[in-house]
């Protein structure tokens, strides 16, 4: 069990940062976004999701001397090798934008077999700067690509991502249903359950 009465969350994004109070509040934690602290945005230059969130983290620690908790989330295509993967946000390149990025994507896919992908996030919580044994939550969710679009809601590859299973696209699905079972919603769970008593 770790013990924590104020945590920074490592990240800008105002829907992370309202799901991420939402959960952790309920654990009587103060949760902090790191703007209070005028923490730097910082660099994302590793090939791996976790190497980039343990940056995010140990940042946000660093400058406000508290324990920090940071995400890192993208999409994997299995006919692309894992790619976009930690590129997912800069994919067609700068400036970001979803619509190039998603246009860049089905290209590619045009004449490949497998649609399969999934998107992929990962949460790491250090207690301090130097923690050498960062707590870790990892989330999956599976579905495919499809050529057209479907859907008005969710954001980034969320119109071309289809759940087989329900048969709608993340951005058909209402944000209550995608925060339970997305990639992200399964990694805060995941994290929640290294918290407990
Ligand atoms: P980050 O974790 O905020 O850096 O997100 C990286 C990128 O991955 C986003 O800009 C999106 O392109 C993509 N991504 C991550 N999660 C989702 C999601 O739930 N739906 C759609 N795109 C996502």
């Amino acid at each position: 069990m770790v013990h924590l009465k104020k945590l920074v969350i490592a990240s800008s994004n105002k829907g992370k940062l309202s799901e991420f109070s939402a959960l952790l509040g309920s654990f009587r934690i103060n949760v902090l976004p790191q703007s209070h602290f005028d923490v730097p945005e910082v660099d994302e230059p590793h090939p791996t999701f976790i190497e980039n969130a343990l940056v995010k983290a140990r940042q946000a620690c660093h400058y406000t001397g508290l324990p920090a908790l940071a995400d890192d989330s993208g999409i994997c295509v299995n006919a692309l090798d894992g790619a976009p993967g930690v590129l997912s946000a800069r994919y067609a390149g700068e400036p970001k934008s979803d619509q190039r990025n998603n246009q860049k994507l089905i290209e590619k896919l045009r004449d490949a077999s497998d649609r399969g992908a999934y998107y992929y996030c990962v949460i790491v919580l250090l207690q301090h700067a130097e923690d050498p044994r960062p707590i870790i939550a990892e989330g999956l969710w599976r579905g495919e690509i499809i050529m057209t679009p479907r859907g008005e809601g969710g954001f980034g590859y969320d119109p071309y991502f289809l759940i087989p299973e329900l048969k709608k696209t993340a951005a058909e699905l209402q944000p209550d249903i995608k925060n339970k079972i997305s990639h992200r919603g399964k990694a805060l769970a995941s994290l929640i359950e290294n918290l407990k008593p």
